[in-house]
């Protein structure tokens, strides 16, 4: 389906879960507290039915996510639904890859397709620093299970943060020389209570850019990134693998957005960095779900902003990203 401006939206971002495992300091607000209630999370028949809902209006893809979605007790029941769904051409996940060596065959047995594992640095120390957990044995285990499972190509996000993780990215980088990875560096984004020290670390793409080409030589641009306008691709000479770059604050491409977000509480949500949402409760309940939650997909992608206002200044305050989907 295409949205007023034309944009064909084709792409789902389904959140199952506001729950983490890590504490990353751009992605939840400090002291979070843990007993606090937690938002009514969508069941599988929901889940399955927004998916359905989201197909009959022209989505091919989608990807789980959260929170970290490998921490709901069903994730793999989800997955088998959402792949048996005629019309749902990719489905892939974004997880922190904790859990991952456990449930990587399981995930890619019950249909999931790629994952993207978020690991900002080599670093132990400072991976533990952004994220409050001593966990980068357990991801690296995780990326490992999920390269022999066949999730591939496997895709490692890296959010650069200034003063923590902006200096490994060459580490990172050369990644790509040894294994066919898409080592992806993404700006850090202001959202929520975080956005403060979003603001305060945030590094541009192109600085990113500069200091692995000054460490490892010029980069290689490459044409196409599949469906991922946003993204601006490069290799390394010699490597296996790929570069990507995402900066939706330096060089936001909105004009060429392709996706719409559910959260894990059951509102779309039509930009990321906006505080607009449109309930589905009221459809989850309708005697007929599917066809009721096509027809409130159908108005929401309508009124799909025509991009964010970072550039004006102004960035959403309503969720931070763990409550939103990444
Ligand atoms: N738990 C999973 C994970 O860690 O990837 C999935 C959810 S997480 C919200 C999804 C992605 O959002 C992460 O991989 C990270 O790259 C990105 N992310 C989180 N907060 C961000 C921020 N403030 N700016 C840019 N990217 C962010």
């Amino acid at each position: 389906m295409k949205d007023r401006f034309g944009r064909v939206i084709n792409y789902l971002r389904l959140s199952v879960t506001d729950r983490c495992n890590l504490r990353c300091r751009y992605c939840m607000p400090d002291g979070e507290d843990k007993r606090k209630p937690r938002m009514r999370l969508l069941t599988v028949s929901e889940i399955e039915n927004v998916a359905r809902a989201a197909v009959r209006v022209g989505i091919r893809k989608i990807r789980l996510t959260g929170g970290e979605p490998t921490l709901r007790s069903d994730i793999l029941e989800i997955v088998h639904r959402l792949s048996n769904i005629p019309g749902v051409e990719e489905l892939v996940m974004t997880t922190n890859g904790i859990r991952l060596e456990q449930l990587a065959a399981p995930l890619q047995r019950a249909g999931l397709r790629r994952v993207n594992i978020h690991l900002d640095s080599l670093d132990s120390v400072h991976v533990k620093a952004l994220s409050g957990s001593d966990c980068l044995r357990r991801v690296w285990d995780g990326i490992i299970a999920a390269e022999q499972a066949g999730l591939s190509p496997i895709k490692i996000n890296v959010v650069v943060v200034h003063g923590y993780n902006d200096l490994d990215v060459v580490e990172m980088a050369q990644l790509a020389l040894q294994h066919p990875w898409q080592i992806r560096f993404i700006e850090l984004m202001p959202l929520g209570k975080p956005a403060g020290f979003a603001m305060e670390h945030y590094v541009a793409s192109q600085e990113t850019l500069a200091r692995i080409e000054s460490a490892l030589g010029p980069l290689v641009a490459e044409p196409a990134c599949g469906d991922n306008a946003d993204i601006s691709c490069y290799r390394l000479a010699e490597g296996k693998g790929r570069l990507e770059f995402i900066s939706p604050v330096s060089h936001a491409h909105c004009h060429r957005c392709n996706h719409i977000r559910v959260t894990a509480d059951g509102r779309i949500r039509l930009c990321l960095l906006r505080d607009d949402e449109w309930s589905l409760r009221d459809g989850l309940r309708s005697s007929d779900p599917v066809g009721t939650l096509a027809d409130l997909f159908s108005c929401a992608i309508q009124c799909k902003p025509r991009g964010s206002q970072l550039a004006q200044g102004i960035f959403p305050t309503s969720r931070p990203m763990v409550r939103i989907g990444g």
